[in-house]
């Protein structure tokens, strides 16, 4: 009989348990949050409300982003609704690889360009075998999400842009702004500032990832004036080889006095959005 009421006791209790993490879990799951993902050397950036979520590009390493990915998706959510793969470089797809096999995801947006290197391959082949819808945006086209909070492809323009940029795969980046109550992030991956600099943006862009990790070759002072941003993400590994970011660019927007804020510094920047999108860092 003793045992018998153990039993049970522990079986309430587990349960407790549980149920409190499930119901932790979907309040803190359910608000908006764009998180610019601490991922090392590359980009990734999540944006997930409930279990809603669209991940634009991956970062280098899929183990460091598989393991992000946890951390901020529910526990029981193994879907992506949405990954976007800004370019085919390495440091923007090569993580995406393991994602395409460990998670369902439901469409994967790129610009199917000729790219002859491991990770392109590796990236196609998995898209193939794992049967993923693609898809090949242009200006316009949107993703809404359950809240009414959307992202809207700004670049490329008309379809095949991104094949007559061949030389200088950069320029062959999505580019595109989520608006969530009148703030907008503006995501352009690497686009070098030559395209940057004639895009329809608009002037009250409140977040801008800087373009190609802050390298000078993005993020011009002319497209700074023009757009206006409070909030500059940098989103690049600690002494990368590269040099990113550029001494000329991180000058510039001090001069224009924006908040500056560095993955390799401040680890995950998280904007968490209600009324309004409140930064906060992991
Ligand atoms: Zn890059």
């Amino acid at each position: 009989m003793r045992i018998f009421y153990t039993i049970i006791i522990i079986i309430g209790i587990v349960t407790l348990i549980i149920s409190s993490v499930t119901i932790y879990q979907i309040y803190k799951f359910d608000e908006t949050r764009i998180i610019f993902l601490d991922i090392g050397q590359g980009d990734s950036a999540l944006i997930t409300e409930g279990d809603y979520q669209i991940l634009i590009d991956g970062g280098s390493d899929g183990k460091i982003l598989q393991e992000k990915l946890s951390k901020y998706m529910p526990f029981w959510d193994r879907t992506i609704d949405v990954v976007i793969a800004t370019h085919l470089d390495n440091d923007h797809v090569s993580g995406l690889v393991d994602v395409i096999k460990n998670y369902k995801i439901h469409k994967f947006w790129y610009s199917n360009i000729e790219k002859n290197t491991t990770t392109a391959r590796a990236l196609k082949a998995n898209i193939d075998e794992f049967n993923v819808q693609t898809h090949e945006p242009v200006f316009g086209d949107k993703i809404i999400f359950p809240s009414g909070a959307n992202f809207q492809v700004i670049y490329p323009i008309i379809r095949n842009e991104a094949y007559n940029n061949l030389k200088d795969l950069n320029a062959t980046s999505i580019a595109g702004i989520f608006e969530i109550n009148n703030e907008k992030f503006f995501l352009g991956g690497d686009l070098p500032f030559e395209i940057e600099d004639r895009l329809d943006v608009g002037n009250d862009i409140t977040v801008l990832k800087a373009g190609h990790h802050g390298s000078r070759t993005s993020t011009s002072q002319l497209f700074l004036d023009k757009i206006k941003p409070r909030d500059v993400i940098i989103s690049t590994g600690k002494n990368n080889r590269y040099g990113h970011p550029h001494r000329d660019v991180i000058k510039r927007l001090i001069m224009g006095r924006v908040r500056i804020f560095k993955t390799y510094e401040n680890g995950a920047i998280i904007y968490t959005c209600a009324d309004e999108c409140e930064i906060s860092f992991d």
